[in-house]
């Protein structure tokens, strides 16, 4: 059973706040959805809570199981049970999946034994073409296949918390399917059930992936939390039913392209 704790976070970019005091807890099997509207602070959430460089943390905490997530460097956050499933996944010339996914285990301290056998009946649960299994990293895939590929690494690595930001963009109807499945099926999991924070803003995510929890995130507050019924209400009535027309956040600012390819679009979002 595992635990993250997020209180009173207020982050910064640009010396812009943009989080503004976020109370959240997820713990082992339990699926909470955040969703609000574009420019909120969803991305710079997972960001913040992953250790993206560039983003100044003005208060409060962040744990895993009583550990100070913000103290540590990202590859222990991830090594200590921390998942991201990224908006944007990167692609990674000249690095395998294979090695990747071989390495993470390794630092885990988990075996590597089967882990070949391991991919295959992952992909295809999933519908991931075997053939880009030993493919460098996302390079030359279509959004969709970048998606399932976030989705095999996530049913490879057993993170203890998942942050899965918009996994529903860029797939199509099949693709949502096979992905937002095999996440409740880890949410399920009756020897280490995965925790799920599912950013999105769609209420067709949920349909598989059944949350326990919406929030609602608006100008870096959450401004409403509920059952998942919060999603279908949503859904018809959008945002202005929750907040007043003058708090609802603008469209995201343009932001500085990155550069393809380049580990300054690691973490794009
Ligand atoms: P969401 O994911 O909810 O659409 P983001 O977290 O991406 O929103 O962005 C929240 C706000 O922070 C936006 O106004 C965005 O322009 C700004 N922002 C996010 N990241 C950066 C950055 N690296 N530099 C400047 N502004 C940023
Ligand atoms: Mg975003």
């Amino acid at each position: 059973m595992s635990t993250l704790e997020i209180r009173g976070l207020r982050a910064a970019v640009n010396g812009t706040e943009i989080l503004r005091g976020i109370d959240l807890t997820v713990s082992s099997g339990e699926v909470h959805a955040i969703m609000g509207p574009n420019g909120a602070g969803k991305s710079t959430l997972s960001a913040v809570v992953m250790g993206k460089p560039g983003y100044e943390v003005l208060a409060g905490s962040v744990t895993l199981d009583g550990v100070d997530v913000l103290a540590l460097p990202t590859w222990e956050r991830a090594a200590a049970g921390l998942h991201l499933v990224m908006q944007y996944p990167t692609e990674v010339p000249g690095v395998m999946l294979d090695d990747v996914l071989g390495e993470a285990l390794t630092t885990r301290g988990r075996s590597t034994d089967g882990l070949d056998a391991l991919l295959r009946s992952e992909a295809a649960s999933i519908g991931f073409e075997e053939r880009f299994l030993d493919r460098p990293l996302n390079v030359d895939l279509s959004g969709g296949e970048k998606k399932r590929n976030e989705t095999l690494q996530l049913a490879v690595l057993q993170p203890k918390i998942a942050i899965l930001d918009e996994l529903d963009s860029g797939l199509d109807i099949d693709a949502l399917r096979d992905c937002s499945r095999r996440v409740e099926a880890m949410s399920n999991d009756p020897d280490s059930p995965l925790g799920v924070l599912a950013i999105t803003h769609y209420s067709r995510l949920l349909t598989e992936l059944r949350c326990d929890h919406v929030h609602i995130l608006v100008k870096g507050r959450i401004v409403t939390s509920g059952g998942p019924e919060l999603a279908d209400v949503l859904e018809t009535d959008g945002y202005a039913a929750f907040v007043p027309a003058e708090e609802l956040a603008e469209p995201a600012a343009e932001k500085a392209p990155v550069r393809p390819g380049s580990l300054d679009d690691l973490f794009a979002m």
